[in-house]
């Protein structure tokens, strides 16, 4: 249907579902005003893909420019919601028809341990702070935190990035204890394919003469239970043999990384001296129908670096709506935000009940094009690789789900008065004036991408 472009949506966070909710909305006419609050609207293609992932990064962030660099869109840097303007300002005083929150999960969720954040970056790394810096600090101009990561680091968590989080000290252990005893140099993105265990047969050396202890992973449930391997189907045989492929998963990455893992354990305490972090103490549980119940056995693990990676929710903003820990909502898809009627959310930030697991036909159609259209050459080599795509087209495909009703409102509701646009053109004009964007939307993002490890390495011809 075509229209007027007299109707302005603003979307905050143009990456995965903002940048799709960008191109379905201008594919259909209306206009966009796509906020970011970084130069490069990638999200946690960027800041959260390990670095090795090469190809689907750039593939990825490939899909975003070509969505986002349509004539309907216009993309404004370095505006962050809750301290630029408010949620309020933009879905009732600055004149959008609508306001849609695609800013995705950052805030990490508190490790549960009474009095452990005192060690906050030092002694405690939260995931999104070690993979920001992991994916960044190669790059001249970095300015965040630096980690030196530690042999006997303790890593808690058990999803997908948790098993991220224990390649990549891994590889940073054995990198570094293989150029300094035996003066060889190899790059983290061999390191990644070929697996730490091949890599020091191939060199006559192993883990134990490089004098590294490794990391552990502690996780409260089974191997089994981790969710590194979807159910396929409903039919009661699907979810044993799910169980199956991931405990083999995990002995794989176990195989192939050298690191340890520690089921059924609850981190309890810390211990620590001259105010620094020494050991954690874990309690065992055991698990019946699914349920954990304490036992009375303890372990303690020395360490003086603990790694949690148990999960992100959305981060806390003013003057958006939340029910305890996640945004307040309601609509078939809890995609309505609660106290407006023209605000609506999408992607990550939507956790808890407002998940859709079954996604629509129609979003399905919309995840094959994708895929059809921009990755018919994709493979995996890593399961874990194709989890993350599986992932970024799950969120492309709800993304469909949740436009619906906005489109069909949109539809039907009156258009904004030629002021009403200048307006909006104006302040968009200014905000991108501010960060020195002149509205050159591929210019822009190929100028601040930050230089690559692998170029920096010279490596490109690798991947
Ligand atoms: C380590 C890791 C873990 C993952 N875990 C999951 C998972 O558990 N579930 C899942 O579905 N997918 C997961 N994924 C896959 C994938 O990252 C997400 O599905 C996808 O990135 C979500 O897209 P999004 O657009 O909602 O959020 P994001 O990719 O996080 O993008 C949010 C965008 O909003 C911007 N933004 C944030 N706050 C503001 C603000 N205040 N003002 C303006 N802009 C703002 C950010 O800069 C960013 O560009 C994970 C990926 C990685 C790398």
């Amino acid at each position: 249907m075509e229209h007027s472009g007299k109707h302005f949506i603003a979307i905050i966070g143009g990456s995965v579902a903002g940048s799709e909710a960008a191109y379905m909305l201008a594919k259909k006419g209306f206009r966009v005003v796509v906020f970011d609050q970084k130069n490069l609207p990638y999200g946690k293609i960027e800041d959260g893909l390990p670095k090795w992932h090469v190809g689907l990064r750039n593939k990825e962030e490939r899909l975003i420019d070509e969505r986002l660099n349509h004539p309907n869109i216009r993309f404004v840097p370095g505006f962050r919601l809750g301290q630029d303007a408010t949620l309020d300002e933009l879905a009732n005083q600055w004149g959008f028809s609508a306001v849609i929150i695609a800013i995705g999960a950052w805030l990490d969720r508190k490790l549960p341990l009474e009095g452990i954040e005192k060690f906050k970056n030092n002694g405690l790394i939260y995931q999104n702070d070690l993979l920001f810096w992991y994916n960044h600090h190669h790059e001249p101009n970095y300015k965040g935190p630096y980690y030196e990561l530690k042999d006997g680091t303790c890593v808690i968590g058990g999803g997908l990035a948790s098993i991220d989080v224990v390649k990549m000290i891994m590889i940073d252990l054995a990198q570094r204890a293989l150029k300094k005893q035996k003066g060889i140099d190899i790059d983290i993105f061999t390191f990644e394919k070929k697996g730490i265990a091949q890599i020091l047969e191939d060199n006559s050396t192993s883990l134990r003469e490089l004098g590294v202890k490794g990391c552990s992973l502690f996780y409260r449930r089974n191997a089994e239970d981790m969710p590194l391997y979807p159910r396929k189907g409903d039919s009661p045989e699907d979810l044993p043999k799910a169980k199956q492929v991931t405990e083999k998963l995990l002995k794989n990455y176990q195989n192939k990384y050298l690191f340890q893992f520690e089921p059924r354990c609850i981190p309890k305490e810390f211990t620590e001296e001259n105010g620094k972090l020494t050991g954690i103490t874990f309690q065992h549980v055991q698990i019946e129908n699914g349920q954990l119940t304490e036992t009375d056995e303890h372990l303690h693990f020395d360490t003086e670096m603990l790694i949690s990676s148990i999960g992100s929710l959305p981060e806390e903003l003013p003057s958006i709506p939340y029910n305890g820990s996640y945004l307040s909502t309601y609509g078939e898809f809890g995609h309505r935000v609660k106290g407006f009627d023209n605000v609506f959310a999408i992607g990550n930030v939507v956790t808890g009940k407002g998940n859709i697991v079954d996604s629509k036909k129609h979003g399905r159609e919309i995840t094959s094009k994708i895929i059809d259209d921009h990755f018919a050459d994709v493979t995996f080599e890593d399961p874990m690789e194709e989890k993350y795509f599986n992932y970024f087209r799950k969120v492309e495909s709800e993304t469909g789900d949740r436009l619906d009703d906005l489109i069909s409102e949109l539809e039907s509701s009156e258009a904004h008065s030629d002021e009403e646009i200048l307006f909006i053109l104006k302040i968009t004009q200014k905000l991108q004036e501010k960060v020195g964007f002149d509205g050159d939307y591929q210019k822009w993002v190929d100028d601040h991408r930050p230089v690559r490890l692998e170029e920096a390495q010279n490596l490109s011809s690798k991947k």
